[in-house]
C-alpha cells in the first residue's frame, strides 16, 4: 500500500486548478522561496504550529489542542485513505473539476503522487499537479491531465538568490516537460523587490511562449498569508509589500492565452 505524508486537503477549491477541486497537499518542498506561501510544506517530516494568540492556557496539550492553537501537520496517509476523501467531493467537480496534487513539491514524494493520480484517473476523475519543475519525473508528470508549474525569475543569479537554485534547472525541466505533450500552465508569482517589473516579467513571458505545450502564462499577485504560518512555526519571517491592482494590471500585459 502506498503512503505518503499530506501536510492538509483542502476541499472545494477555486484557485488551484480549473473547476472546483480537491486540492492534495504533500509535505517537502526542494526550493527555499523567500515568499513561501506554504512553509508549512517545505519539510517532509511532521511539525506544530503554534498560533500563540488562539492559545487560552488551558495546559491540556498532552489531550490534543481544542482551540486550533497547536496544529500538527503532516500525517502519513495511504492513497485509499486520501481517495476516500477525494470521493467525497466526487459530485461537485462537474465537467472541468478534479483533483490537484499540490504542496511542497509532489515530487519529493513521486511514488505517491503517481499513485493518487493513478487511482483518481481508475474514477475517471480530471488531475492536475502544482510543481515548481524543480525537479523532473517523466512517469510521474505523464500521469497527469495538466501541468501547472511556475517560473519565478529568468535568470540563474536571482532565481538561486531567492529560491536556493538556478533558473536554468527549472527551464530545462519545462523543455522536458513540454515533450509529453501535456497542457501546461505557467504562473508567476508577483514579489516586488524580486520580479515585479515589466522587463523581468517580459523575460519571463518571452522564454514561455517558446514552449510549445504551455497553454496560458497567469500572474498571481503575492499572498502575506505565508507570513501567519511562518510565526506560527517559529522560523524567520519576511513580509514583501502586496502588488496594487494597477501594477497587476500593467505587467499582466505580458500574460498571455493561446
Ligand atoms: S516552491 Fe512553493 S512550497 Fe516550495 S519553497 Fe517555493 S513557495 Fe514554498
Ligand atoms: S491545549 Fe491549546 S489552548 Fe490549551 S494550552 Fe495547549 S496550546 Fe494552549
Amino acid at each position: 500500500m502506498t503512503k505518503g505524508i499530506v501536510a492538509d486537503i483542502e476541499r472545494s477549491s477555486l484557485h488551484d486548478g480549473p473547476g472546483i477541486r480537491t486540492v492534495v497537499f504533500l509535505k517537502g518542498c526542494p526550493l527555499r522561496c523567500e515568499w513561501c506561501h506554504n512553509p508549512e510544506c517545505i519539510k517532509k517530516e511532521p511539525q506544530t504550529l503554534f498560533y500563540s494568540e488562539k492559545c487560552i492556557g488551558c495546559g491540556k496539550c498532552e489531550e490534543g489542542c481544542f482551540s486550533g492553537a497547536k496544529i500538527i501537520c503532516g500525517k502519513e496517509m495511504t492513497t485509499d485513505e486520501v481517495m476516500k476523501m477525494v470521493l467525497l467531493d466526487k459530485s461537485y467537480y462537474a465537467e472541468d473539476g478534479g483533483l490537484t496534487i499540490s504542496g511542497g513539491e509532489p515530487l519529493m514524494q513521486g511514488e505517491f503522487t503517481l499513485s493518487l493520480a493513478k487511482a483518481a484517473k481508475e474514477h475517471g476523475i480530471h488531475t492536475a499537479i502544482e510543481t515548481s519543475l524543480a525537479l523532473y519525473d517523466s512517469e510521474v508528470l505523464s500521469s497527469f491531465d495538466l501541468i501547472m508549474f511556475d517560473l519565478k525569475l529568468p535568470d540563474d543569479e536571482r532565481h538561486r538568490k531567492y529560491t536556493g537554485i538556478d533558473a536554468k534547472i527549472v527551464k530545462d525541466n519545462i523543455l522536458k516537460c513540454s515533450e509529453l505533450g501535456i497542457p501546461m500552465l505557467a504562473r508567476t508569482p508577483v514579489v516586488i523587490g524580486v520580479n515585479a517589473d515589466a522587463e523581468t516579467i517580459s523575460e519571463i513571458s518571452d522564454f514561455l511562449k517558446k514552449v510549445p505545450n504551455v497553454y496560458k502564462y497567469e500572474l498571481l499577485p503575492y499572498h502575506p498569508l505565508g507570513t501567519v504560518k511562518q510565526k506560527a512555526l517559529g522560523i524567520s519571517v519576511r513580509k514583501f509589500e502586496i502588488p496594487t491592482k494597477s501594477l497587476m494590471e500593467e505587467l499582466n500585459n505580458y500574460a498571455f492565452i493561446r
